[in-house]
C-alpha cells in the first residue's frame, strides 16, 4: 500500500487516534508534527484556504480528509470490517465507557456480546486530555489511558470489539433485534444497548461552517495550544464546560471573554468564583453570538448582540471556542426510538427504551449526567436489567417450545 501523509501534533487527540487506527491495521504512513515543522504547517495551511484543522490525512491520490473519524479512514481505505458472526445474545452500539463497562460485565455474566463503534473504542473520555474527578484516581488520569484500561479489561473476558464500524438501524424484528452495519452486514441479537453517546453542539450561525478548525473549535485540550501568546479568547457558553475550558485556556492568552446567551452563568459556584477572581476573564451574559467572520481562513471577528438593549457588540479574538451542549448521537435511529426534546432516549428505570430489547446507557439516554463515572455506572446498570430480560425471553421461549 503507498503511504499515507499524516499531519497533525502531539498534544491533539484526534491526531493520536488517527494514528493508532492506521497502526492497528497496518497502514503506512508518514507523519509530520506541524508544531516543530513549519512547512507541514505551511502545506496544511495551503491545503485548507488558511485553515489548520488537525489531523489531515493526504491519501496517494492526493485527497484529504480532515479530522477523520476511524469510520471515515476504513471506508476511504476501503478496509472492510465485520462482525465476527450474525447472531449474537447482545449487541452493545458505542464503545465509549458505557458500552464498554457493559461489555465487561456482559462477558463476565456469560452474555455473548458484540461492541460496535464508528470510531475508535474510548468514546468522548478516549480523546480527553486529563480526567481528574474519575474514582481511583487520586491524581487524575490521562483519557487515553483510561480508555485503553476500559478496552484491555474488556479484551481479557474476550468480548469482541468492532471498532471504525457504524450501527446504520436497529429495529425490532420478531422477538429480535435487527441491527445493519455501515459496512452492510447483518446481524441479530436478542437485545441490544445503545451507548452512542453525544457529540457538541454548534451555534448555527453565519460563517461557522467555513470557520472551524480555523478560528473555531469545540475543545481547548486539543486547540488551545495552537494559540499560546494570543491577545484574546474567546469562550462561547457559560456553563462548567465553557468555564473549565476558559481557565485551561488563560495559561495562553491575556485575555479570556465569556458569551453567555442566557442571564446568568449556570457553571458551578465553584468554577464561578474561580473565574470572576481571574484577572484575565471578561463575562458577557445575556448576549448571544450571531456571526463569525474570517478573512484568509482565519477567523477575524465575533459579533454578538445584547439580547436586552439589541446593541451589537464586535470582537477580535483570535480565537473562538464554543461549549454550548451537546446533541445525542441518535440521527442513525430515525425516529424509531422515542426521545425527549432534544433527542435523548428515553428509557424506563430498567433502562429499556420504547423498543423492547432495546436499552440505553450513558450520554445518549435522556436524564444521564453527562459524566464519565455515571457512563460506567449505567452501563452496568443497563447490562444487568439486559441479564434479566436474556433470562425472561429464554423461559418464554423455553415454555413455547415445550407447548
Ligand atoms: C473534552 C471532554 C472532556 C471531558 N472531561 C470529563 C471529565 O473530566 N470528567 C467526566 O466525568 N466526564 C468528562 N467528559 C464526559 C465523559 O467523557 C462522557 O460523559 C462519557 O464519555 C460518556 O460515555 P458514553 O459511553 O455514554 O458516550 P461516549 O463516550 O460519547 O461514547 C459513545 C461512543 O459511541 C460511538 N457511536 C456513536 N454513534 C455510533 C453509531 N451510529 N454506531 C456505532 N457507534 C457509534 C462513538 O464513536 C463513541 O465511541 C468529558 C468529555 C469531553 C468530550
Amino acid at each position: 500500500m503507498e503511504r499515507l501523509k499524516v499531519y497533525g501534533a502531539p498534544w491533539c487527540p484526534d491526531c493520536r487516534q488517527a494514528k493508532k487506527f492506521l497502526g492497528e491495521h497496518r497502514v503506512p504512513y508518514d507523519w509530520t508534527d506541524i508544531d516543530q515543522d513549519a512547512e507541514g504547517l505551511r502545506i496544511v495551511q495551503e491545503r485548507q484556504n488558511g485553515g489548520r484543522t488537525i489531523p489531515m490525512v493526504v491519501f496517494p491520490d492526493d485527497s484529504i480528509l480532515l479530522e477523520p473519524s476511524n469510520d471515515e479512514l476504513a471506508t476511504k481505505l476501503g478496509l472492510t470490517l465485520q462482525a465476527e458472526r450474525e447472531v449474537y445474545d447482545l449487541a452493545i452500539v458505542g464503545g465509549g465507557p458505557a458500552g464498554l463497562a457493559a461489555a465487561i460485565y456482559a462477558a463476565r455474566e456469560g452474555i455473548d456480546a458484540v461492541v460496535i463503534d464508528k470510531s475508535s473504542l474510548g468514546g468522548q473520555a478516549g480523546v480527553t486530555e486529563r480526567i481528574d474527578n474519575y474514582p481511583g484516581f487520586p491524581d487524575g488520569v490521562g483519557g487515553a489511558d483510561l480508555a485503553e484500561r476500559f478496552v484491555t479489561q474488556a479484551q481479557r473476558y474476550g468480548v469482541e470489539l468492532l471498532s471504525a464500524v457504524s450501527v446504520a438501524t436497529i429495529e425490532p424484528d420478531d422477538g429480535h433485534v435487527a441491527i445493519t452495519l455501515g459496512t452492510g452486514q447483518q446481524i441479530e441479537a436478542t437485545a441490544a444497548i445503545v451507548a452512542t453517546g453525544s457529540t457538541y453542539r454548534r451555534m448555527g450561525v453565519p460563517g461557522e461552517d467555513d470557520l472551524i478548525g480555523a478560528g473555531l473549535h469545540f475543545c481547548a485540550t486539543c486547540d488551545g495550544p495552537f494559540y499560546k501568546g494570543a491577545h484574546e479568547l474567546l469562550v462561547v457558553g457559560g456553563g462548567n464546560s465553557g468555564l473549565e475550558e476558559g481557565l485551561f485556556l488563560a495559561q495562553f492568552a491575556d485575555r479570556i471573554r465569556i458569551v453567555q446567551r442566557g442571564p446568568a452563568l449556570t457553571a458551578s459556584q465553584l468554577l464561578q468564583d474561580k473565574v470572576r477572581a481571574h484577572p484575565k476573564f471578561e463575562i458577557h451574559t445575556n448576549v448571544e453570538v450571531v456571526e463569525v467572520i474570517g478573512a484568509g481562513g482565519k477567523l477575524t471577528e465575533v459579533v454578538g448582540r445584547d439580547r436586552a438593549t439589541g446593541e451589537e457588540l464586535r470582537w477580535r479574538p483570535e480565537a473562538a471556542f464554543i461549549f454550548i451542549g451537546l446533541d445525542p448521537n441518535t440521527g442513525f435511529l430515525d425516529g424509531s426510538i422515542d426521545t425527549d426534546e432534544w433527542g435523548f432516549l428515553r428509557t424506563g428505570d430498567d433502562f429499556q427504551t420504547t423498543v423492547p430489547g432495546v436499552f440505553a446507557a450513558g450520554d445518549v439516554r435522556a436524564g444521564s449526567t453527562k459524566q464519565l463515572g455515571s457512563a460506567v455506572g449505567e452501563g452496568i446498570a443497563a447490562l444487568l436489567q439486559v441479564r434479566a430480560y436474556l433470562q425472561h425471553h429464554h423461559e418464554m421461549r423455553t415454555l413455547s417450545i415445550n407447548t
